[in-house]
């Protein structure tokens, strides 16, 4: 980005929006590249508090008075001579108004041949439809481990005390990446305070703490799952191609000359384990599991709030990554964006756009886990092969699979299930969902304990006999899922249990 930015000013950009909530680092690297500059450019910092002040000068002799409202701010970098780059933090509130942007058009016009440029520098981007095509739109990335290692380094001082190999290093390193500057001397500085030191073991320390920051950022949240695939009965196909994978992001990988896992597309009945096979995945390759909610990036108070919040999102997702990015029910998530049923003024669009450039584009190692449960709202885009590394197709369970769930089900909750007869039970619950399956496990047992009792095999065929299972009641989707899926999508069971069961 450093570049991306140097090259932008040394090209005379009149324009540029930085997007980051960190103005000291930020504001830090504009000034190195405006020292470097030839000839050199001043640089000037305008808040609307103390109007315009030259950076590194104090503000009571730096400021230029009359320069706190954002037209006389403008005004005055327009009648400077000299070269220069002029950080507006913070104009976003004013910016729509025609007034503030039309005074920005008419400076940048002026900039022509002068080495002027101004700097809009916000933690949310909000451009308005008169700057979009004057404008570049940079994020300012979160620190390099490289950047935490300085923060680290002060807070451990020279003291023998906290003296920590390479390997501790590295973990607290990678433990608090994806956090701001701030954020990281905050969380090693609260490590030291509860601890008493700093050292490997204050990891869990770091990690709490970052964990409660993703959840401050209310898009993304962190998912601690207890599952293994253990838990999941059937779907063999889509368990073995997971655990191949198991160590598709390590090191070992990339020098062996594989690329990177991108991601996998879960489509199928619901209730049939789609999200809980996600969830295990994490486990399975030791990665921490980031659930992008969709519904939270749509934001209507504000133009640009929505892709703001996806940029963020996705900022910080990789930011910590290697991880994994599950999305559910990604169908509901992009219903609006195709055809002209668009009432959002195109912002599911966008949003839809933003977020396929991303997938495509992507470098870091985050791995998307997507689930549907329905084809026909899926924009096409996400169908057509290479986006996804594979699209499975998870199919409502076989005999077979319905005797492992209702053993895994049992066995949760008690020791012993030989008592139960576990070939009739899948017998007679034809056309369940795994979930309806656990459901009625739990069924039985509150009959039983009602009447406080243990709960037998006869609770639960009662169970299952009053169940109208969602196959029966939604005959028509869910043969058309599998007509789809049956051309395009490998199943997640093994094939020979598909075959039968597409007979069904
Ligand atoms: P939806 O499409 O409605 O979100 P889903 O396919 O994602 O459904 P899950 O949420 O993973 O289904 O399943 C709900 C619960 O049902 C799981 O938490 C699990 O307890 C049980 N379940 C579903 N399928 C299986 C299975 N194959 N093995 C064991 N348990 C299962």
């Amino acid at each position: 980005m450093r570049e991306e930015l140097s090259v932008l000013l040394r090209a005379q950009y009149p324009l540029i929006y930085l997007v980051t909530s960190e103005e000291e680092r930020a504001e830090q690297a504009v000034a190195v590249l405006a020292q470097q500059s030839t000839p050199l450019q001043r640089l000037y910092v305008w808040t609307m508090t103390h109007g315009m002040v030259e950076y590194g000068h104090p503000r009571t002799t730096g400021s230029h008075h009359n320069t706190v409202s954002p037209e006389t701010a403008i005004d005055w970098v327009v009648r400077q001579k000299e070269p220069g780059i002029y950080i507006f933090k913070d104009l976003h509130p004013f910016i729509d108004s025609p007034g503030v942007n039309r005074w920005i058009r008419d400076a940048i016009a002026s900039f022509k041949g002068n080495r002027k440029t101004i700097i809009l520098m916000s933690p949310v981007q909000q451009v308005p439809i008169e700057l979009e095509k004057e404008v570049v739109v940079l994020d300012f990335p979160l620190p390099t481990s490289g950047e935490l290692e300085e923060v680290l380094n002060q807070r451990l001082g020279t003291g023998r005390a906290n003296r920590l190999d390479r390997h501790g290093r590295e973990k607290l390193l990678s433990a608090a990446l994806g956090l701001t500057r701030d954020e990281a001397e905050k969380v090693f500085r609260r490590a030291q305070v509860v601890a008493g030191r700093l050292t490997e073991a204050e990891v869990d320390i770091i990690l709490s703490e970052k964990k409660q920051l993703i959840r401050r950022n209310g898009i993304l949240e962190y998912i601690e799952e207890d599952a293994t695939l253990d838990w999941i009965g059937g779907l063999e196909e889509l368990k073995h191609w997971l655990r191949q994978r198991s160590n598709a992001f390590t090191e070992r990988a990339r020098q062996y000359g594989l690329p990177q896992p991108k991601g996998l597309l879960i489509l199928g009945v619901p209730g049939c384990g789609k999200s809980l096979i996600a969830k295990t995945s994490a486990r399975l390759w030791g990665l921490p599991l980031l659930r992008l909610d969709m519904g939270r990036v749509y934001d209507g108070s504000m133009v640009g709030r929505s892709e703001a919040n996806l940029r963020n999102a996705l900022k910080t997702a990789e930011s910590i990554s290697p991880a994994i990015l599950f999305i559910d029910e990604l169908d509901k998530a992009f219903a609006g964006s195709s055809g002209s049923a668009d009432s959002d003024g195109g912002t599911s669009s966008r949003i839809f756009g933003s977020f396929l450039t991303w997938m495509q584009e992507k470098t870091s190692p985050v791995f998307v886990i997507a689930t549907a449960n329905r084809v026909d709202r899926l924009p096409g885009e996400f169908l057509r092969k290479g986006r996804f590394d594979e699209i499975f197709f998870v199919d409502l369970p076989n005999q077979e699979e319905r005797q492992d769930i209702f053993r895994i089900h049992l066995t949760r909750r008690r020791p012993q299930v030989d008592r139960f007869d576990l070939d009739q039970l899948a017998k007679i619950s034809d056309g369940f969902s795994g979930a309806e399956i656990e459901q009625a496990v739990v069924a039985a047992m509150y009959d039983a304990f009602a009447q406080e009792r243990e709960f037998t095999q006869l609770d639960i065929i009662a169970a299952i006999k009053s169940t109208l299972p969602l196959s029966r009641t939604m005959t028509e989707q869910v043969s058309a899922l599998r007509d789809w899926a049956k051309q395009r999508a490998r199943p997640a069971a093994s094939s020979v249990a598909e075959y039968q069961r597409m007979e069904f």
